[in-house]
């Protein structure tokens, strides 16, 4: 879709609830969301794709985190765009934690319609945005608006957060528009999480390493990433013989100047090494090595399952089974800033719900950043959704070797 210019909150806020209703139309989250430049020049418009033809396509497909990855990438091919500060999202949703971290990663402002009382960043709709570290807090207090919803109906609210730009002659939300935004997404939730339950139970499982070598899984996951299968542990209990798939992969990542190389591993139930990878933040703020890999799993999945037989996309549920049941093995743990918590946030929705009760140690890091005791306060403080629900939790590995084996010159 393409539109030209849009200078009031509510215009904006309607060409979002349109993407929102395609979303749905598409069978994925309502949610959709535009950037606009300080003029009010809609740049681009989109919709939340974490689901295509019934399956689960990227999990972190949602509407703000893929505007700011087009953003990025229209720069790097030569497009003139406006700092980040003068850009504003507009979102059908308040945004996620993953989200979240994506903006303030960036330096974007948002301009946010219906309220997220579960996920959202701001659920408990008092703007202080108590669940960020002191510093992004301020700064989403300066950026994110949620403007005011004129009327008498349970959609109506008074403004709160940041000002919308200047540029906005009109600063408020129309009472229907609020409650399509609302509704498009409420009527798509419980759809969606229903697909999420396809996935096979750890009994169903089936390991990958026993497959012949040119099998079309093992075809396409080798081709994703050379060396996988090619180093085995107990299941969900890294050791040292890991280390040089993460070195490896550190080596080839793009970190931003202050944050130390990173790189992320998936492990599945059995043990087997999957895929590692690093980010790609020489591209664009928000491709840290974790974004890179939930994608590029899910989309190995989808791609292996769309069009195929109820027999084939059984077989590929079993032998590459849902992030869940294994385990991501970050290089680095998270620390205090921006994208870091767009990797606690796009982590969570990776897993869609709560872990398993075998598998509560699913995110797992060598080297720590911060102390566990800060790590754990940052979890407590999160939105209900990854608080209560999927209860994040990193935790270090416990082979001390491997600790070791990080931890010194490559
Ligand atoms: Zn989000």
């Amino acid at each position: 879709m393409v539109f030209k210019k849009t200078i009031d909150v509510q215009a904006a806020v309607a060409i979002a609830a349109s993407e929102a209703i395609a979303a749905k139309t598409q069978g994925t989250f309502g949610v959709g969301g535009l950037m606009l430049d300080q003029h009010g020049t809609v740049l681009k418009s989109l919709h939340n794709n974490v689901v295509r033809h019934g399956l689960v396509f990227d999990p972190t497909a949602h509407g703000e985190r893929q505007l700011i990855d087009w953003y990025y990438a229209e720069r790097a091919r030569g497009r003139v765009l406006p700092p980040p500060e003068d850009i504003t999202i507009v979102t059908t949703l308040d945004p996620c934690c993953m989200c979240s971290g994506a903006v303030l990663a960036g330096g974007f402002n948002v301009v946010a319609a219906a309220p997220d009382r579960i996920a959202g960043i701001n659920y408990d709709q008092h703007a202080r945005f108590g669940a960020l570290s002191s510093g992004l807090r301020e700064q989403a207090q300066r950026s994110f608006s949620y403007p005011a919803v004129l009327g008498s109906s349970l959609y109506a609210r008074a403004g709160a957060g940041a000002a919308p730009r200047s540029f906005f002659i009109g600063k408020t939300i129309a009472e229907a528009t609020q409650a399509l935004c609302a509704l498009a997404f409420e009527a798509t939730a419980r759809e969606v999480v229903a697909l999420f339950g396809a996935d096979c139970p750890r009994a169903q499982l089936r390991d990958p390493a026993t497959l012949a070598p040119d099998h079309r899984i093992v075809r396409a996951l080798k081709q994703l990433y050379p060396d996988a299968l090619a180093y085995r542990c107990a299941p969900h209990a890294p050791d040292a013989g890991l280390a040089p798939f993460l070195r490896q992969a550190m080596a080839r990542d793009e970190a931003a100047e202050d944050e130390p190389e990173q790189a992320v591993a998936l492990l599945d139930a059995f043990g087997n090494l999957l895929l590692c990878m690093s980010g790609k933040r020489a591209q664009s703020a928000i491709r840290t090595a974790f974004m890179e890999i939930t994608r590029a799993y899910a989309q190995l999945r989808y791609k292996l399952m769309d069009g195929a037989t109820a027999d084939e996309q059984e077989a590929v549920r079993r032998y590459l089974g849902h992030p869940r049941e294994g385990t991501f093995v970050f290089a680095c743990g998270p620390d205090h800033g921006a994208a870091s918590f767009m990797d606690l946030g796009a982590w969570a929705s990776t897993m869609e719900g709560p872990l398993p009760a075998h598998n509560r140690r699913q995110f797992q890091y060598v080297t720590p950043r911060i102390t566990a005791a800060e790590l754990d306060a940052m979890c407590a403080a999160m939105p209900p959704l990854y608080r209560d629900v999927i209860q994040v939790q990193p935790v270090q590995v416990n082979d001390r070797a491997l600790v070791v084996a990080l931890s010194g010159p490559p």
